[in-house]
Formats: C-alpha cells, structure tokens, sequence
C-alpha cells in the first residue's frame, strides 16, 4: 500500500529534490550554533563550494563518501582501484564507477588548487566523519581550525612580545612627550 496525501507527496519530493543534504545540513547547525556564519554554495567560486566563510576566507566541502572516493587509491597502471571501508566501488560496472569516482577525485584536487591560488583555504569534511559516533569531534576541530586559520591570518600567532628594552625606550619617549 501506498498511500500519501497531496501534501505528504509534496513534502516527500521537495525532500528528495532539496540540496540540504544531510551531513551538509549536520555541518551548517554546527557552525551556526557555535557562531559561525557563512554563505551557501557561492556560485561565482571555482567547484561551488557548499560553505563559504568569507571572515576566515575558507571554504568547506562537504563530501559524500562514494562519489568522491573517500581514502580510495589506484594501485597500479592499470588502474586497479583498492576500494576503502566508507568507498565500496561496485563489482558490477566496475570499470563505469572506477572511472567515475576518479573524475571527481581529479576534479576536488584541480578545485582546491585554484581554490588556494585565489587565496582561499580549503576544508574538506567527509560524510563518515559526520556519523552520530564522530560528530561532535569533527564539528570541534573544524571551529578549532577554523579559529586556528583566523589567528594565522591576522599575524596574531607567532608574532613576538616586543622586547622589554624596547618597552622601556618607549615608555621613556612617552614620558618626555608629557
Ligand atoms: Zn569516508
């Protein structure tokens, strides 16, 4: 049986047909309720990043697994792919997904380069990392990075306490101003 009312079927298709997927979805809360706000899927940015926050001049991605290879390598010359534990690539049509998954792979690393070349960091969330087990880590070390990112940019980190003489000298310039 299957039995939906108009406006049932109406929200079950503007679910499947919504771009808020899930762990994108896990991601934004995240950032938002830590203080965080960003800018979605900007389109005049090279690969369309998911988040942009302009602040930290960072961009995340969050990426589903299979579709982007997920710790998936090529073996050999032949192409010879050893499938990972969140990436199992399909014994049917092997060669189709091989092929596929490899695309997107070459086309995230040509993104992120041209990403950086503008200026941009780049941040790259994998969908396993978002599993209810792992989540709260990775949404601590993104704002982690992502204060971590905002420090370096403004100098703040590794910038040296000025020395005390030249403390000093200053506070005797000010003196003799007075
Ligand atoms: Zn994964």
């Amino acid at each position: 049986m299957d039995y939906l009312t108009t406006e049932q079927r109406h929200k079950n298709m503007a679910a499947i047909h919504s771009k808020d997927t899930k762990p994108e979805m896990i991601v934004r809360k995240g950032l938002w309720s830590r203080g965080f706000r960003y800018r979605l899927n900007s389109p005049r940015l090279p690969g369309h990043p998911d988040l942009v926050l302009k602040k930290y001049r960072t961009c995340i991605f969050v990426n589903g697994c299979f579709w982007h290879g997920h710790n998936v390598e090529v073996r050999s010359e032949e192409g010879e792919v050893k499938s990972s534990e969140c990436c199992k690539i399909p014994h049917t049509r092997r060669e189709f997904w091989v092929a596929k998954i490899k695309k997107n792979q070459e086309r995230d690393i040509e993104t992120q380069k041209r990403l950086a070349e503008m200026g941009w960091h780049c941040i790259t969330i994998w969908e396993c990392e978002l599993k209810p087990s792992k989540r709260e880590q990775t949404l601590k070390s993104l704002a982690f990075t992502l204060n971590k990112i905002w420090l370096e940019e403004h100098a703040v980190i590794g910038k040296p306490y000025p020395q005390l003489e030249e403390e000093d000298g200053m506070l005797k310039a000010a003196e003799k101003q007075i």
